[in-house]
């Protein structure tokens, strides 16, 4: 069971010397149990505390990195059930699965295919993770060639995937300068797939039948020196790998099981494509910490990352873009002026609108703290001063040689107080930022 605040307090100094940062030894208890504070903090406590105390206050899913050096994967470390008591913190790796047994040809046209699988979603570009090397050759050579090529020719993270030891071993000898995630450990090779990561300082996977013998497994690959396990609960029945997801992470967090304290791993790879996808972003909400797939169609991976980059935003804090006077197009000054928030997703739906109605036009993003538009105007962070505080800050006048501002019709309610105050005609727009291309084109005109 996880101490509480007063079961730590008891084992500290108790001197409340402030040397932690904070006024009190309680107030430092208090937030080590809600792990808002690092031991490490407190100078002074003794060995005997530091022992019980370190282990209760580790995380009770384990971090794991997969990659070295570039670019790096981090799954695992999570507090919460659910992303509204607090936040998700490492993102579900994506990962897109290659085999060795293609040609040369088909090999490099995926492994190309999937070092350009990008989306540019609210401004940010997002991509997949990881690519899975599956070993289906089932020889040493074709597989550690495989390795080498997408250790020279790929940024992403590496999963190699084999339960053949000696093949693994071939093919680690090409990238272990990646660290890859060893992929494949069961019951029969667990403890030569656990000496070989050990070896190569790389994380592994285990997989069993059962929850209680994925437990025996970890068990047996962390006394074998892993320090970074990942469970595999990989199957071909959907409702047995979301229990097993699920029970994993509760038991983790809820029951502070230590022995299946680690980030899970699960490979969707269903024959129907549309199938797949839909698994795939089931886990990704609960709770794989890795999500493989076969799928290689940005129609299907774009949805994945979508709802991936969804889950793991801090629900407490808004995505934000800049409030200001954005140019959209060649402008003018007898362009268009609209006016929407600052909420990331509401600006980038306006102005990708404004881009397909291919009329050059200005979009005004007015602070309002991240919030949509009806959210804004309910909570009085969007009205008639603060739309001319935000058109006086951009210096808008100097802009355009017209008056005349585009405001969206969910606030058409605020156009009379607006016009009053700023001196402007004001044009009431569509309420949906869909209608934005046709209203460019038919009510505009100036
Ligand atoms: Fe207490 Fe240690 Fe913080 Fe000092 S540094 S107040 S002894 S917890």
């Amino acid at each position: 069971m996880a101490l509480t605040g007063l079961d730590i307090y008891k084992l500290l100094p108790k001197t409340n010397c402030k040397k932690c940062g904070r006024p009190t030894c309680l107030a430092f208890a208090m937030q080590l149990a809600q792990k808002k504070a690092n031991l490490s903090d407190c100078p002074d406590v003794s060995e005997d505390a530091k022992n019980t105390l370190g282990a209760a206050s580790a995380p009770p899913i384990k971090l794991v990195t997969i990659g070295a050096n570039g670019k790096k994967v981090q799954v695992g470390e999570e507090n919460v059930l659910f992303r509204h008591d607090e936040k998700f913190y490492h993102p579900t790796g994506i990962g897109i699965t290659i085999c060795d047994d293609l040609s040369n040809e088909a090999f490099d046209e995926r492994l190309k295919k999937i070092n350009q699988m990008k989306v540019s979603r609210v401004g940010t570009e997002i991509e997949i993770d990881l690519i899975t090397l599956i070993n289906k050759s089932n020889t040493p050579e074709k597989f550690a060639d495989a390795a080498k090529k997408i250790s020279e020719g790929s940024h992403h993270c590496i999963i190699l995937s084999s339960t053949s030891v000696d093949n693994m071993k071939s093919a680690l000898a090409n990238c272990a300068g990646k660290r890859p995630l060893l992929h494949g450990a069961n019951a029969q090779n667990c403890a030569s797939m656990a000496a070989l990561a050990v070896e190569n300082k790389c994380p592994m996977t285990v997989t069993a039948p059962t929850l209680e013998e994925l437990a025996d497994l970890a068990e047996c690959a962390k006394k074998a020196g892993v320090e970074e396990i990942v469970l595999d609960v990989s199957g071909d029945n959907p409702r047995d790998v979301l229990q097993k997801l699920t029970k994993i992470r509760r038991a983790a967090l809820k029951k502070n099981f230590r022995a299946i304290g680690y980030p899970a791993i699960t490979l969707v790879l269903e024959e129907d494509p549309f199938q797949e996808i839909s698994l795939a972003a089931t886990y990704v909400a609960k709770y794989a910490g890795i999500v493989v797939v076969n799928n290689c169609e940005p129609w299907g991976i774009m949805p994945l990352l979508t709802v991936r980059t969804n889950l793991y935003t801090d629900p407490q804090k808004p995505i934000q873009v800049e409030p200001k006077l954005y140019s959209i197009g060649d402008v003018k000054e007898n362009s268009p002026v609209i006016f929407t928030t600052n909420f990331s997703l509401t600006y980038y739906t306006v102005e990708g609108e404004v881009e397909a109605s291919r009329v050059p036009a200005y979009i005004l993003s007015v602070d309002t703290g991240g919030t949509s538009v009806l959210t804004a105007y309910s909570g009085d962070k969007l009205n008639d001063k603060t739309v001319a505080k935000a058109m006086e800050a951009a210096q808008v006048a100097s802009k355009v040689k017209h008056k005349k501002l585009i405001i969206p019709g969910l606030v058409a309610a605020m156009s009379g107080k607006l016009q009053e105050t700023l001196g402007w005609e004001i044009l009431v727009g569509p309420r949906e930022a869909s209608g934005i291309p046709s209203y460019l084109k038919t009510e505009w005109h100036n």
